[in-house]
């Protein structure tokens, strides 16, 4: 039977590469983003189905369930995906942005994972993808939104691992180090600009600092896509309740 993939965050970077690949394999895709334009666009291509939904709000993600249900029936991968990256000391981290972060970032995949459960249980063989990053396992200065909610996630992974096994349900946080998406190449300007080098160095010292793969520094979208797209298979069906790091080796140090 064909399955249903919701991908939050798909009308840009990760979260479209996933999409893409799902619907390579004729899964149906429903991108969820607040970008209206670009996730029209994308679920166009991909013969998917769009919901606009601001994911900072309870509301929304109800609403993205709800709406999947009633266009397709079903629903069996749900990828939390949608995220963004803000930069600051801890002292000047502004409060709005952090309960923005944890809204999106933490908040937003428990409820998607609470509100999708039932249809998850149902189809026997659900699959939970949370994107985490190695600020998952590891931490750095300036990013404490980030670092707080990604390591979050690894408590929320395992819970429901534990509690979705006995219905075949998996639940598996993906940790990449950089992946060349518009959040990385918006950082890598802003990265150049501050330290006054040019943008291939930025990827090479500051980005690639801690990776060992020869002459590869950031990972593409699609690598990310094609390990999500695994643990999304029937093959997967033991793999949950694990971290999924792909970094290059930057947490082996
Ligand atoms: P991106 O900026 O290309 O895509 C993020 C998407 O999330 C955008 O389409 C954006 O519109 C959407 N989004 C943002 N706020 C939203 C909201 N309130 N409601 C609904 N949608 C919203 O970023 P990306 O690099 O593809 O990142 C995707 C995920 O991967 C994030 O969780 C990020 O933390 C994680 N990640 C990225 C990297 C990297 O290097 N790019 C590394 C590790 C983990």
């Amino acid at each position: 039977m064909t399955r249903v993939a919701l991908i939050t965050g798909a009308a840009s970077g990760i979260g479209r590469a996933c999409a893409a690949k799902f619907a390579q394999q004729n899964i149906k895709v429903v991108i969820v983003d607040f970008q209206a334009d670009q996730g029209q666009q994308v679920a166009q291509e991909l013969q998917g189905f769009f919901v606009q939904a601001d994911l900072t709000q309870p509301e929304d993600c109800r609403q993205a369930i709800d709406k999947t249900v009633e266009q397709y029936g079903q629903l069996d991968i749900l990828v939390n995906n949608a995220g963004f990256q803000h930069i600051d000391t801890v002292a000047d981290f502004p409060e709005e942005t952090w309960h923005k972060m944890i809204a999106l970032m933490l908040n937003a995949p428990f409820l998607l994972t609470k509100y999708a459960w039932y249809y998850l249980i149902k189809s026997g063989q659900g699959r939970i993808v949370n994107i985490g990053s190695v600020h998952s396992l590891t931490a750095s200065p300036f990013k404490v939104g980030y670092v707080t909610a990604k390591h979050g996630l690894v408590g929320l992974t395992k819970v429901v691992a534990l509690e979705g096994g006995e219905h075949g349900l998996t639940c598996n946080l993906v940790c990449p180090s950089y992946v060349r998406t518009p959040l990385v190449e918006k950082q890598i300007l802003d990265q150049s600009r501050t330290l006054g080098i040019a943008p291939e160095e930025v990827e090479e010292k500051v980005f690639g600092g801690k990776t060992v793969i020869k002459d590869k520094r950031l990972f593409e979208p699609e690598d990310v896509a094609n390990y999500v797209a695994f643990l999304c298979s029937p093959e997967a069906w033991g793999i949950t309740g694990a971290m999924q790091v792909m970094d290059m080796a930057w947490t082996a140090h």
